[in-house]
């Protein structure tokens, strides 16, 4: 029998599943329906040798010591600073807006005017939401919110979500505030980095233990099943954990409902040319029907006759048909989940963590530390 049954080999899962085979000594079986452990951060090599996200762009980047010391044990990293630009106006501009795609759009004596009015308003290495800064009541600045606002989050946030950015959560769209600086990065966290051997690589390192079983193409139910409170594993009354890392909504046969995604159908192609793009990521906020195209060698500085380049086509979440990636936040799911979560407690020997089963949009980095939080609160000197 083993002390602890996981549910998905993402990071959530494969944290938990490294944390308590090395440090607790535990028997671990993680299981995953897909062919592969990593999760949607699994990465592989085309057949045109490049590296590939196979479920779309995954950037590492923290501000967290604990976070990059603990993944630094499965891999080296190669130094990379993510760079995207929008396509606004026919021009290519650095995203997240900033004072440099200020002068890129405007001519010179308005650009250097607004910069002043930001600069004094905020102050010069600030960053303003979108949300807050459409708060303004200077005139000026208001020209330039509802301008960021129409050309970079209105329409790329309905292809995206099928929503306007202020029918969701307002954290969505902090996650790209405006930057009142020069700094053409898209993260401005102190670690950032790209794996060394990619991402699969350092799961496979992370899980590799003598107390670690991996199963893969499993699905949850055809070895787990709920009676009462209890689970059943393989016939027998489970004893030992459970840590769930997939939907929530599913492992409880959608008894409140479902919890609505949105997912991606990603259109990857290979170009016979050095270079596709500018920078990694071009995003389309206002023209055609995916929402940015990213260009994989550049995050690596990789040499290859050609190159692959992935369109991300936002989409409805379809149980059993595609892949689930975001939450949506809205008020009437996040009571929905309430009640899943509620329901779950009732289960003492059931840990729910990660994106799926804590309908939360966590980044990689959130979720590592959320999984280490998850260790030392429920399960060290257990
Ligand atoms: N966003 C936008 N325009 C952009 C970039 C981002 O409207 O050019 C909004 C959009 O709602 C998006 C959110 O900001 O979903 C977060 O963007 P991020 O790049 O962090 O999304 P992720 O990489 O997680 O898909």
């Amino acid at each position: 029998m083993y002390d602890v049954i996981i549910v998905g080999a993402g990071f959530a899962g494969s944290v938990l599943a490294h944390k308590l085979a090395t440090r607790q000594n535990k028997k671990v079986l993680i299981i995953d329906k897909r062919p592969h452990i990593g999760g949607n951060c699994f990465d592989s090599i085309d057949e045109h040798g490049i590296l590939i996200h196979n479920y779309g762009p995954h950037l590492f980047h923290t501000d967290s010591q604990k976070v990059w010391t603990f993944l630094s044990q499965f891999t080296s990293w190669h130094n990379y600073h993510h760079k995207v630009e929008g396509f606004i106006d026919g021009h290519y501009v650095p995203i997240p807006f900033n004072l440099n795609t200020l002068h890129k759009l405007f001519p010179r004596f308005m650009a250097e005017s607004i910069e002043k009015n930001l600069v004094e308003t905020y102050g010069y290495g600030k960053k303003v939401t979108i949300l807050e800064l459409q708060k303004t009541a200077d005139k000026d600045l208001r020209f330039i919110a509802d301008f960021i606002y129409e050309k970079i989050f209105l329409h790329y946030s309905a292809k995206q979500w099928g929503k306007k950015i202020e029918e969701l959560d307002p954290a969505v769209s902090a996650r790209v505030p405006v930057a009142i600086s020069k700094d053409d990065r898209y993260f401005h966290d102190p670690f950032q980095a790209m794996p060394q051997e990619g991402y699969a690589k350092l799961f496979e390192n992370m899980l590799s233990h003598e107390n670690i079983e991996i199963r893969l193409n499993t699905e949850f139910k055809d070895i787990l099943r709920i009676e009462g409170e209890n689970f059943i594993f393989e016939d027998r009354l489970l004893e030992g954990e459970v840590v769930f890392t997939g939907m929530i909504d599913e492992l409880f046969d959608f008894r409140f409902g479902t919890l609505p995604y949105r997912s991606i159908e990603l259109v990857f192609e290979n170009h016979e040319t050095d270079s596709f793009q500018n920078a990694t990521t071009t995003n389309y906020p206002n023209d055609y029907d995916y929402t940015r195209i990213t260009e994989f060698k550049k995050m690596y500085d990789a040499k290859h006759e050609s190159t692959t380049i992935a369109k991300e086509y936002p989409q409805e979440f379809v149980y059993g048909k595609n892949t689930p990636y975001y939450p949506i936040f809205t008020d009437e799911n996040q009571k929905r989940y309430e009640e899943y979560k509620k329901y779950a407690q009732s289960f003492k020997n059931l840990t729910l963590v990660g994106r799926l089963a804590e309908y939360k949009y966590y980044d990689m980095d959130d979720i590592v530390l959320r999984a280490l939080e998850v260790f030392e609160e429920r399960f060290a000197d257990a």
